[in-house]
């Protein structure tokens, strides 16, 4: 690879790239078909009447699980909505402990305040920044009530290391996929592994309808109790309905709520779905190859796979740089000149929940004053969370969407950055 003696784009020098990356989400024709026909349809919610036609919810439904190779799913509004009812499904409630990683999205661990629970914040392994099993087990009380293993950016937890943990613990496993859509694990998808597993659908997934998730199962009981907690205490019923009724019937074995997905969105996901692979491979294909041109940079690499990870799902490509060969500068202006070389924002990690402006468990209903001393976030000490915070970068997935030799635009980003790291020591 050349060496490059030129200004950064940050400081006012010409990117790297000017051309635009894929767009994300995306749609064609029959996403749009999908789409009118809902919308002519007479129906566009799981609590509209029955008009004679199956719902596009249902047939989602059925096609998720089948992707994922389990005999029950439940969409529902969004991946925050999808962990609160798993975690219900699995007896989380007022003062239950559920292991949460110290590195993810905040819904995670908000999602088990407002199933009425505590998260116990876990650190995760530094090499893949998932929950670490060792951790875990350690963290482990006679009031937790569920570990939540999160499959992040573009990699999977240790699964295995998990089922072991929770077959001799007894405290059920949830896995969150809301990063992992299509994922595989040892021959069978992420999701289908743990009690329950939780997906997002939220705009810049893998698999998207703007909001959107799903709670997938292959428990009998559990899909029972989920359909009722996300439809207000309904389930489907045994078979349809006259013309013009509902076709839920009223159960109450549970407090449900509302989190139905509407029609729109699943008719949305029913198309995507069927892109779902074939997306998958064009990202692993250039992320493999991205892989080998940073390693030519040099100091930069990605998150470890384990040998069990038959397919990686890439939500975000992301990799460890060695700040010293960036001249020690912080993460974040680094990841700012490199965002200007190559017009996609990167970006550091999600910040430590036990340091997150997002995460405010204290300020939540549940901050009753026999609880407040374990809801407090800063209790927990995250070693590895917050060394990762210092030196790992996310780019989201649009960009492995674009062709092979797409990738040698990030590749030189790189290396200019590195090259050039003085100019943005001089320009502080
Ligand atoms: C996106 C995401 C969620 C939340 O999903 P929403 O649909 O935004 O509610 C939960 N967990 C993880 C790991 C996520 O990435």
């Amino acid at each position: 690879m050349a060496t490059t003696h030129e200004k950064l784009a940050v400081l006012g020098g010409a990117p790297v790239r000017q051309r635009p990356w894929p767009t994300w989400p995306r749609a064609d024709e029959n996403t749009e078909r999908n789409l009118l026909e809902v919308l002519y349809s007479g129906r566009w919610a799981v609590s509209g009447m029955y008009n004679g036609t199956p719902l596009y919810e249902r047939h989602f439904a059925e096609a998720f699980a089948a992707y994922n190779g389990v005999p029950y799913c439940v969409p529902v509004t969004n991946g925050a909505a999808a962990l609160t009812i798993a975690l219900q499904a699995l007896g989380v409630g007022y003062g239950k402990e559920v292991l949460v990683p110290g590195v993810t999205w905040v819904a995670c661990a908000s999602a088990v305040i407002r199933a009425g629970g505590i998260p116990v914040l876990v650190d995760v392994e530094p090499d893949t920044l998932c929950l670490s099993a060792e951790a875990a087990q350690e963290a482990i009380t006679e009031r937790t009530a569920a570990i939540m293993l999160v499959h992040l950016y573009c990699t999977i937890g240790d699964i295995d290391a998990f089922l072991q943990l929770s077959n001799e613990t007894g405290v059920p496993l949830l896995e969150d996929c809301s990063q992992a859509h299509g994922a595989v694990w040892s021959g069978q998808r992420v999701g289908s592994y743990g009690k329950i597993g939780v997906f997002s659908m939220q705009d810049t997934k893998l698999l998207t309808s703007g909001e959107g998730g799903a709670a997938i199962t292959s428990d009998t009981e559990l899909y029972n109790i989920l359909q009722q907690m996300r439809a207000d205490g309904r389930r489907y019923k045994a078979s349809s309905p006259p013309l013009h009724h509902i076709e839920l019937e009223e159960i109450g074995e549970v407090q449900g709520w509302n989190y139905n997905l509407s029609e729109f969105q699943a008719a949305v996901l029913l198309d995507r779905l069927q892109h779902l692979d074939a997306e998958n491979e064009l990202r692993t294909q250039n992320a493999a190859y991205l892989t080998e041109l940073l390693a030519d940079v040099g100091a930069i690499v990605p998150l470890a796979r384990h040998p069990k990870a038959d397919t990686i799902a890439y939500y975000q490509f992301c990799a460890r740089l060695d700040p010293s060969e960036f001249g020690n500068l912080d993460i974040e202006t680094l990841c700012r000149a490199l965002t200007a070389e190559i017009g996609v924002v990167v970006e550091p990690i999600h910040r430590p929940l036990n340091n997150n402006i997002l995460y405010n468990p204290l300020l939540s209903p549940q901050a009753q004053p026999e609880v407040l001393e374990r809801l407090n976030p800063k209790q927990f000490s995250l070693p590895n969370s917050t060394h990762a915070l210092g030196c790992y970068f996310r780019i989201p997935h649009r960009v492995l969407l674009a062709a092979r030799h797409d990738m040698e635009d990030i590749a030189a980003a790189f290396l200019k950055v590195k090259e050039n790291h003085r100019q943005l020591i001089q320009a502080m």
